[in-house]
């Protein structure tokens, strides 16, 4: 029996845990009691991975189809990339580049999601290359920008027990995060005068847990701190001297939330206009930890429910203290890290905008390519209208499963349909998007491949393959990297020499150096020790475990910005023909499209 040490590849809390592994198979599994975000603890899905490692339907051998009548046959790997390499480099040039795309997943490791967004912007040139991460993080990337100026969470774990107000919005973190959940109930408890505070418009185990439950109306959640504002602001428990210091627009918002009186929001949110009050003035007292996901993210004005939140943060001055942060909980494992190596259609590595003609420049020259295009690519869901419209040919999908999780299922169903060329990178060959594969690739999964990830509270940590892959599989960066070299043979060899991970990852380090996520002073060897936070320039002994703790800004003025959006009533309301609001949620034991944890049978107890 011998034991390696990785990290939990289902929600973005990052657990470590220790892969017990006998005669080649993976036995057990056990949380890692040194590492820093879950001290030994697992919930129901980390405690059987070891079960779903077993589990059958994996993706053995390469597999192809001549037509869309034909079933899909096995072939080799030299086949495979091969007829794929023919079809992109066909399609690209009777079409163009931005005749093909990507579609990826928050469950990759960092490495094959920088080799895959090297391989769209950097080899073939185009940026339609978008992520699930789409689906759940963008709304928080794009609200920590328009406020904080960067896409980096300023708190960490260890705010759970510094703070004296938790505010948990659109998270029912009790299913979705257990073992911060877990974090949270110990904090509660060695400190009864910790308030909870839950905005949800269900009544969720996370909300039965909370001193005051604010139960809102789907949508109104704008409304709802911009009252809170108003509250603070009426009873002068705002933030002035670190306003006046370190922020700005603070005047536009101020007016903006003067008519958001809590009689006001109580009408729109649909909760008392005293739990209002009661929210703001221990939302004011704090110090305050924000805690938020999906609720506040899948939305029409996701971007304003996140900044509209943070606002409340800048306004009192809580954010890079002990215990005051808007920390944005990840749902992917490595949804953090997608983000870091630029993993959408409209951003760049290291946290680089597409959009600055700067930051493409550094890109190219970091890559050793003339230039990475300009025009933003498709977005998830942008890119499936674009396959049905036969705007976009070719699809490449990898470790997500869209015909069952994208919304509007008949549309995306008949996009891949429609698709001339559907490649499918998984670890199962049973789930509902292999069945659209005209080549279906066998890839890794956990346990058996080899990387970094990074969780909500931006700590790097080890992932490591403890038994090897079954059949023919590969790992994802491995498969992309060969791909590449047919594609182009001469640019593809340049641009792809990785022989292992670590290779891909001091390449991607190289790109942080001087950004906000600088990790030039890290290295595998480093996180072999234990798993660091960002930023850890070249030369510092620790990672830091909060940002903007001197007031200083990711903006160009160095000054946080408020965000002063009016609430919008949700995109599609109410009526007497259609009277349910109908909202996303999480099974407890279950995780997302279930293709792994479906198959283990003690998941369904619950
Ligand atoms: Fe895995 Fe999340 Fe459970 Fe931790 S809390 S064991 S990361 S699913």
């Amino acid at each position: 029996m011998s034991v390696v040490s990785s990290v939990c590849c289902y929600c973005g809390t990052g657990c470590g845990v220790l892969i017990e592994t006998d005669a080649g198979r993976i036995a057990g599994v056990r949380g890692d009691p040194a590492h820093p975000a879950n001290a030994g603890k697992l919930c129901t899905k980390g405690a059987t991975l070891h079960l779903a490692a077993r589990a059958s339907g994996r993706a053995w051998f390469p597999e192809l189809r001549a037509d869309r009548a034909s079933p899909r046959a096995r072939v080799d790997w030299n086949t495979a990339l091969d007829h794929v390499a023919e079809r992109f480099n066909a399609l690209i040039r009777e079409h163009g580049p931005d005749a093909v795309a990507f579609y990826i997943s928050g469950q990759l490791t960092t490495e094959a999601y920088y080799v895959f967004n090297k391989l769209a912007k950097g080899l073939i040139g185009t940026n339609n290359i978008d992520t699930n991460s789409r689906l759940c993080m963008s709304s928080a990337v794009a609200g920590y920008k328009a406020t904080l100026g960067a896409d980096s969470p300023p708190g960490c774990y260890d705010d759970i027990e510094a703070a004296g107000t938790l505010f948990i919005a659109g998270s029912n973190t009790a299913y979705a995060h257990p073992i911060v959940f877990r974090r949270i109930e110990a904090a509660r408890k060695a400190n009864p005068a910790q308030k909870l505070v839950v905005v949800d418009p269900r009544r969720t185990d996370t909300a039965a847990e909370a001193d005051l439950h604010l139960a809102i109306l789907p949508g109104t959640d704008v409304a709802l701190y911009h009252a809170m504002l108003n509250t603070m602001l009426w009873e002068d428990r705002i933030d002035r001297t670190f306003i006046d210091a370190h922020t700005e627009n603070w005047a536009v918002l101020r007016d903006r939330i003067r008519e958001y009186t809590p009689d006001k929001a109580a009408a729109i949110c649909g909760v008392p206009a005293e739990d209002i009050v009661t929210a703001a003035r221990w939302f004011a007292e704090g110090p305050t930890l924000s805690l938020y996901c999906q609720g506040l993210n899948q939305s029409s004005c996701g971007v304003d429910k996140n900044a509209a939140l943070i606002n409340l943060h800048l306004a009192t001055g809580q954010i890079g203290k002990p215990g005051a942060a808007p920390l944005s909980l990840t749902g992917q494992p490595n949804a953090m890290g997608g983000r870091e190596v630029g993993g959408l259609a409209n951003l760049l590595s290291a946290h680089r905008n597409l959009d600055d003609p700067g930051h493409r420049a550094e890109v190219a020259r970091l890559w050793g390519v003339e230039r990475v295009p300009e025009r933003p690519g498709k977005t998830a869901v942008e890119l499936f209208d674009a396959l049905a419209a036969g705007e976009v040919k070719a699809v490449w999908i990898a470790c997500t499963n869209p015909a069952q999780s994208l919304p509007d299922q008949n549309r995306v169903q008949a996009a891949l349909e429609n698709a001339e060329l559907v490649v499918v990178q998984e670890a199962y060959a049973d789930t509902e998007t292999t069945a659209f594969a005209d080549v279906l690739l066998p890839a890794t999964t956990w346990g058996e491949t080899d990387g970094t990830m990074t969780n909500s509270e931006r700590r790097i940590s080890r992932v490591r393959a403890a038994v090897p892959p079954p059949g023919e599989a590969r790992p994802d960066w491995a498969i992309v990297c060969d791909f590449a070299r047919r594609l182009n043979p001469e640019a593809g060899a340049r641009l792809f020499p990785y022989t292992d991970a670590e290779a891909v990852f001091d390449e991607h380090r190289e790109t942080t150096r001087g950004r906000d996520l600088d990790i030039t002073g890290l290295s595998y060897a480093l996180l072999d020790e234990a798993p660091r936070q960002w930023p850890f320039p070249e030369g510092a002994t620790h990672g830091r475990a909060r940002l903007y703790a001197d007031g200083v800004f990711a903006t160009v003025s160095g000054r946080a910005t408020f965000h002063a959006a009016a609430w919008q009533p949700v995109a599609e309301p109410v009526d007497a023909r259609y009277p349910l609001h109908l909202n996303t949620g999480r099974l407890r034991d279950q995780w997302h499209a279930m293709s792994r944890t479906g198959k283990v049978a003690r998941l369904f107890s619950h």
